[in-house]
């Protein structure tokens, strides 16, 4: 197979299929992408494009058009949940982009899906194409559709999201084990709440809950996600709505500045929080898995899309540097495989040891002993009364201060130095 004749089916046309439909059509490759969404439309509120990804758009040619939709905000703020003091102050800006090689952006995930959907040629995007199931043969794949339709390619690539088809019918159960959290998003103008900066990513700390904020659309809107102790029982879903008079329930008595914000949104999403063991491996000679489809993660490392963008650009490497034949695509998805699965497994289990969680105050400070327990209710540290936890040694001071060394290694990690240690395919 000439690189021009080799054909890729990408099925999910998110963050990571799109990344890896540029990604395969910059090295030459015929791409075709099946979405099940009738259209591309705006979704989901504010994500992070950590250096690692950020660097790897930027060598796609997307600086200024990333700079134009994004933030890169000059500092993470961490405060305690009442406003009474902030915790720590970090600077950004700059000195990120020095410590890591590339900027850290704030990104509303319609604005980075809109740029994506930009760079794949008019055509090559099919909406409306829930893939049902596919048949893998020697000489291809056959995928077939909810509307009865059909399509061949030699290579089918599962960027099909957490609730991935393509992974099941590979034999990997779904296993979702319950965080006992959920994560309410929100996105408000940020005219509406002077109070938080624009150009500023903050987090609230409480014992159980903890508030995050992040401006994007260069400014102008700030998103926010309140992570808060949650019944589980409900299937991750980007469109079921939250309770919004619940969600400012729970935050009552927070910094003026932190209810304000939840205040101002007039639409919340609910997205219930789940962990999921790595696979032992998700490729077969003509079929692979890449972004959540493969290593569905929890948010607190906010590494979902830069891993996703990795993991496209690593693909369209090792299929570019392959051996000619089925052997050499096989063996090429294997090389893929063994690359994204360790790295992407170790980021996995960072997200699932805490992130920001880490970033309560203790529990057993000033508040007392036994001040985290229960949901927070009143008196506790997260409520008006409770005097809260300060930043004594071993505070959130100092939990920033891990949580940044526990993220930099995954945030300095460069996937093209990593494919360039790798032995050639051919
Ligand atoms: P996803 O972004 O989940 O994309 C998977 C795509 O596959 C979707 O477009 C889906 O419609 C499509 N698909 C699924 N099954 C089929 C099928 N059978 N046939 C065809 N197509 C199929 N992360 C945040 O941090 N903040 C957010 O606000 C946020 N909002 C989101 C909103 C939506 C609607 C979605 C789908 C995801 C959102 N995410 C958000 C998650 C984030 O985009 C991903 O974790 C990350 O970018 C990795 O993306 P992915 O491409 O692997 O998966």
């Amino acid at each position: 197979m000439a690189e021009e004749d080799l054909r890729v089916a990408v099925v999910g046309a998110g963050i990571g299929g799109l990344a890896a439909a540029t990604a395969l059509h910059r090295t030459g490759v015929r791409v075709e992408v099946f979405e099940q969404a009738p259209a591309l439309r705006e979704v989901g509120a504010g994500l992070h494009l950590a250096p690692n990804g950020s660097r790897l758009l930027h060598r796609f040619g997307l600086a200024d058009r990333l700079r134009a939709i994004a933030v890169r905000p000059e500092a993470l703020e961490v405060r305690l949940f009442n406003g009474a003091k902030v915790l720590t102050r970090q600077p950004m800006g700059d000195s990120w982009e020095a410590e890591f090689g590339a900027p850290h952006y704030t990104v509303h995930r319609a604005h980075l899906h809109a740029l994506l959907a930009e760079q794949v040629p008019a055509g090559a995007i099919r909406t409306g194409r829930r893939l049902v199931g596919f048949t893998e043969a020697a000489d291809g794949v056959r995928l077939e559709f909810a509307d009865g339709t059909a399509a061949r390619a030699d290579l089918l690539v599962g960027a099909d999201g957490v609730h991935s088809v393509v992974r099941r019918a590979l034999g990997h159960p779904d296993e979702p084990v319950f965080s006992g959290t959920a994560a309410v998003r929100g996105v408000v103008p940020a005219g509406l709440v002077p109070e938080v900066a624009p150009d500023t990513m903050y987090v609230w700390a409480g014992a159980e809950l903890r508030l995050m904020a992040q401006p994007v659309d260069g400014g102008r809107q700030i998103s926010f996600v309140a992570v808060l102790p949650d019944t589980g029982g409900s299937a991750e879903s980007w469109s079921r709505p939250g309770d919004r008079g619940a969600l400012l329930d729970a935050f009552a008595g927070w910094d003026p500045a932190a209810t304000a914000l939840l205040a101002a949104a007039t639409e919340t999403w609910h997205w219930t929080l789940y962990d999921r063991e790595p696979l032992p491996g998700w490729s077969t000679p003509r079929t692979t898995l890449l972004g959540d489809a493969a290593h569905p993660m929890l948010p607190h490392h906010g590494q979902g899309a830069s891993q996703a963008i990795e993991d496209a650009v690593a693909l369209a490497a090792v299929l570019a540097d392959r051996a000619p034949g089925p052997e050499g695509l096989a063996e090429a998805l294997q090389r893929y495989e063994r690359l994204r699965l360790d790295h992407t497994s170790r980021v996995r289990a960072g997200s699932l040891a805490g992130g920001s969680q880490r970033l309560a105050p203790p529990a057993g400070g000033p508040g007392g002993p036994g001040g985290s327990g229960g949901s927070g209710g009143p008196g506790g540290p997260d409520r008006p009364g409770g005097a809260g936890g300060a930043s004594g040694p071993g505070g959130a001071g100092g939990a920033m201060s891990a949580l940044v060394a526990d993220v930099s290694w995954v945030q300095k990690y460069d996937v093209a130095a990593e494919l360039a240690a790798l032995p050639t395919g051919r």
